[in-house]
C-alpha cells in the first residue's frame, strides 16, 4: 500500500485530470462575488452592520484554519477541549478548504516532502502552482491510505467532520451568514458578507501561506527551504507569515516568536489556554531558536564577505557560546523564579537580561562592520 501511495506520488500534478468542482468554485466565486455585490449595491441600501459580519465570519473562519486546521490537527503544537475542536471543525469547513483530515494529509506532506515533488504544493514550482493550481487538479494519487494522519483518522470528531464535509460547508459556510443576514435585514446581504465574498477573501489570504510565505522575506532560522519570515504577509495571514520559523520549529504553538510580532492566531490560542480550553501549549526552548538564528547570521556572513568572516570568525564563536549561555541561564533562573518568587533571583534575571543584550549589541556591531 505504502510503495503504490509513493509511486503515485510521483505523477506530475499538472499531468493528473482536472477537479472541475474546484476549477469551477475556485474561479467562479470571485466573479459571483463582485456581481452580487453590485446586484446588492442596487437593490439595497448598504448596511454598515455588514462590515462586523463580514469580519466576524473572517476571523472564525481563518482561526479555524490556522489555529485548528493547522496549528493543532496537523502539528499538534497544542491539546484543545472538546467545545474548541467542535469550533475548529464547523468553522473550518465553513472555510472550504477541505476536511481537516486531508488538509492535515496534504500540510504533513507538505512539511515533510518541502520543496520536493513530494510535497503538494512545492514553491519551487512557482507561485502560481503553490498558491492555487495546485488545488485545481485531483490529487497525484487515487486513494489516501492516511499514513501520515493514524492519529487523526482516530479522532471520532475528525472523522465526523470528514463526513459530512459538504453538509457543513453549505450549513456552516453558506446557510449561517445568510440567516444571520435575514435577521440583520438582508438575506443577500448576508450570504455576501458573511458567506461568498468572505470565501474568497479567506481562501486567497491562507494560500498566500503556500505561495508568497515561500518566496517574500527572511531567511531567519534556515535556509534549507524556501520558507520565508515576513511581517507584513503575518499580517494578511493571521500571524503565519513567520513561516521560516514556523518550518524550522513547526512543533512550536507560535509562529510570531516575540512577543511584538503580530500572530493572532497565538494571542488566540493563549487566550483559550487561560479559559481552560486548550493546554499543553508547546514552545520550543528559547536557546534552541537563537543558535539556529545566530547560525545562520554567521552563514550569511560567511557568504557575503569570506575574508571578513575569516578575521572575526573566533570571536563570533565565543560570542555565540556566550550569548546561548546567558539564554540558558535566564531560563534555568525563570523556571525557579516561577517556584520561589524570590527577590533576588528577579535582580538576577534582570542582570542576566542586560548582560545579554549587550552581548548582542556586540554581535551585531561585529557582524555589522562587514557591510
Ligand atoms: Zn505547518
Ligand atoms: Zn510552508
Amino acid at each position: 500500500m505504502k510503495n503504490s501511495r509513493d509511486q503515485n506520488l510521483f505523477i506530475d500534478r499538472y499531468a493528473a485530470e482536472l477537479d472541475w468542482v474546484n476549477v469551477l468554485f475556485l474561479f467562479g466565486t470571485p466573479f459571483l462575488s463582485i456581481a452580487l455585490l453590485f446586484t446588492y449595491l442596487q437593490l439595497e441600501t448598504f448596511n454598515p452592520h455588514f462590515i462586523w459580519l463580514f469580519l466576524s465570519f473572517y476571523f472564525v473562519t481563518g482561526i479555524s484554519i490556522t489555529g485548528g486546521y493547522h496549528r493543532l490537527y496537523s502539528h499538534r503544537t497544542y491539546k484543545a477541549s472538546k467545545p474548541l475542536e467542535l469550533f475548529y471543525l464547523l468553522f473550518g469547513a465553513a472555510a472550504l478548504q477541505n476536511s481537516v483530515l486531508f488538509w492535515a494529509d496534504d500540510h504533513r506532506r507538505h512539511h515533510l516532502y518541502v520543496d520536493t515533488e513530494k510535497d503538494p504544493y512545492n514553491a519551487r514550482r512557482g507561485l502560481w502552482f503553490s498558491h492555487m493550481a495546485w488545488i485545481l487538479y485531483k490529487d497525484s494519487y487515487k486513494e489516501r491510505d492516511i499514513a501520515t494522519i493514524p492519529d487523526l483518522a482516530k479522532n471520532p470528531f475528525v472523522m465526523w467532520q470528514h463526513k459530512y464535509y459538504w453538509l457543513l460547508v453549505v450549513l456552516m459556510g453558506f446557510g449561517l451568514p445568510t440567516l444571520v443576514g435575514y435577521f440583520m435585514g438582508s438575506t443577500l446581504g448576508g450570504f455576501i458578507f458573511g458567506g461568498i465574498l468572505r470565501i474568497v477573501v479567506v481562501h486567497h489570504l491562507v494560500f498566500l501561506i503556500n505561495s508568497l510565505a515561500h518566496y517574500w522575506g527572511s531567511q531567519t532560522y534556515s535556509d534549507d527551504n524556501t520558507a520565508r519570515d515576513s511581517s507584513l504577509i503575518a499580517l494578511l495571514t493571521y500571524g503565519e507569515g513567520y513561516h521560516n520559523f514556523h518550518h524550522a520549529f513547526e512543533a512550536d504553538y507560535r509562529n510570531g516568536v516575540g512577543w511584538f510580532n503580530w500572530d493572532p492566531t497565538k494571542w488566540f490560542i493563549l487566550i483559550m489556554s487561560k479559559l481552560g480550553m486548550a493546554t499543553d501549549l508547546r514552545r520550543i526552548n528559547e536557546s534552541v531558536i537563537l543558535r539556529a538564528r545566530l547560525a545562520m547570521e554567521k552563514k550569511r556572513l560567511k557568504a557575503a564577505s569570506p575574508d571578513f568572516f575569516a578575521t572575526v570568525a573566533e570571536s563570533l564563536d565565543r560570542l555565540q557560546i556566550r550569548l546561548i549561555e546567558i539564554r540558558q541561564r535566564i531560563n534555568t533562573l525563570k523556571v525557579e523564579y516561577k517556584n520561589f518568587k524570590d527577590n533576588q533571583l528577579r535582580i538576577e534575571i534582570r542582570n542576566a537580561k542586560r548582560e545579554f543584550r549587550l552581548a548582542l549589541a556586540q554581535w551585531r556591531s561585529t557582524i555589522a562592520m562587514a557591510y
